[in-house]
């Protein structure tokens, strides 16, 4: 994979036309943005680029609103909670089609340092299928095209991928170049010993990434529900717990894997059980923990054991590496919360490398307080496995090389 990728630190854009996209893809509240992370995250590289003295043109998507203009899922907000963090006006320039005649002739206005944000680019149809016209519009506003946006990355759409067509520098912010160095180079080239664990819901959502980290790491850890159809398939009884009988042969060929080259593989040898799945989901529940062979045939896994966790702590303790993706059981419950703080807790305590793949997990990290002691926390759910599975994110991939 070609992850040596131009940066802002490689070029100097002053009096330039930058288009910058960013993922301002926040979650909305009757129009008040209700988690700013992702606006925080995009201000290293806004900066940089200000400090230039760039003229710096926003995009990003938010949400779906499905190729039409949708008032409540303006970016107008966001450019007024911009210009707040940034300490300077982020001008919003909004075209029910992005980009116009009157959007451009903004930009032309623009002096060197200012901001600009278009707005919400999936309000053209055209976006998500790479189209050739809106990826030609946008690429008519700049110079520069700075990707900044490493939740979209793993989508070919035009504001970060079509438009690269139309511009010749196309280089990676310092959000995208954090997630290349962390979730690309450290998985293809780790320092070891490297261990991977995997947990969440389902086998069949994380098929490639079992497969390619089996390949890259040295030990394979497996908690969560996705654990239920490995133990089945080593003939374990595992009661009602999640099992997926289709991936029964998929688990045992990865086992086969697993010790052809000489890789560990861990899986729980105890287990929390109850009689249902909690409903609510956090409501009370009672649980007793039974080794894995003893699961009865009535009851089912919601979390790892207290042994296992310890099992799975002790393995983090050598590591040098530590890649983690989904959690070890329900942790929305704090009753089933304490595989997954169990494991939080010694990837904050060693000294390796840690990496914590996006969506769920990254949220359980976070929520139990652990955030500041990881290397990296993935911005993105879908480019994050993505990158684990060993794709090449197209996003990515279209800036240009070094
Ligand atoms: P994922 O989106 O694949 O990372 O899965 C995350 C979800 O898996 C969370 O909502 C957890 O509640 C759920 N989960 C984890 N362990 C189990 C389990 N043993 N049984 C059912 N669901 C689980």
């Amino acid at each position: 994979m070609g992850l040596n990728k131009k940066s802002v630190d490689d070029i100097n854009v002053n009096g330039k036309k930058v288009l910058v996209r960013c993922d301002f893809n926040v979650p909305l509240k009757e129009g008040k943005i209700t988690d700013e992370n992702r606006l925080v995250a995009a201000l290293p590289t806004i900066k940089k680029l200000v400090a230039d003295g760039g003229k710096i043109i926003l995009c990003s998507h938010l949400g779906k609103p499905k190729g039409e203009p949708k008032p409540e899922l303006s970016l107008a907000p966001v450019a007024v909670r911009l210009t707040e963090l940034l300490g300077q006006e982020v001008k919003f320039v909004p075209s029910p089609v992005v980009v116009d005649d009157s959007v451009k002739a903004a930009v032309d206005a623009m002096k060197d340092g200012e901001i600009v944000l278009l707005e919400n680019t999936r309000y053209r149809a055209e976006e998500t299928k790479n189209g050739e016209a809106f990826s030609k519009d946008l690429a008519s506003l700049a110079d520069v095209f700075v990707n900044d946006a490493f939740g979209t990355a793993h989508r070919a759409h035009c504001s970060n991928v079509g438009v690269t067509q139309f511009i010749d520098t196309c280089a990676v912010g310092y959000l995208m170049q954090k997630e290349i160095d962390f979730l690309g180079n450290a998985v293809e080239t780790p320092v070891r010993p490297f261990v991977a664990i995997l947990g969440g819901a389902k086998v069949a959502d994380k098929l490639n990434v079992i497969s390619n980290l089996l390949e890259k790491c040295d030990t394979l850890i497996i908690g969560g529900g996705m654990a239920y159809t490995f133990q089945k398939a080593k003939g374990l009884e595992v009661g009602t717990s999640l099992v997926d009988d289709t991936k029964i042969d998929y688990c045992k060929e990865m086992m086969e894997k697993a010790e052809k080259l000489g890789k560990k593989l861990l899986l729980p040898i105890d287990t929390t059980i109850a009689k249902e799945f909690p409903n609510p989901i956090d409501g009370e529940i009672e649980v007793s923990s039974v080794d894995a062979d003893a699961i009865p045939a009535d009851m089912m896994g919601l979390d790892i054991g207290p042994k296992t966790a310890e099992l799975f702590a002790d393995a983090v303790k050598s590591a040098k590496t530590v890649v983690w993706n989904g959690p070890m059981g329900v942790f929305e419950n704090p009753i089933l919360a304490k595989g997954t703080i169990a494991v939080a807790k010694a990837l904050a305590e060693t000294d390796a490398t840690t990496i914590i793949g996006g969506g769920d997990s990254a949220a359980a990290v976070n929520q139990l307080g652990f955030g500041d002691k990881m290397s990296h926390i993935s911005t993105g759910g879908g480019a994050s496995l993505e990158f684990l599975e060993g794709k090449e994110l197209p996003g990515v991939a279209a800036a240009n090389d070094k």
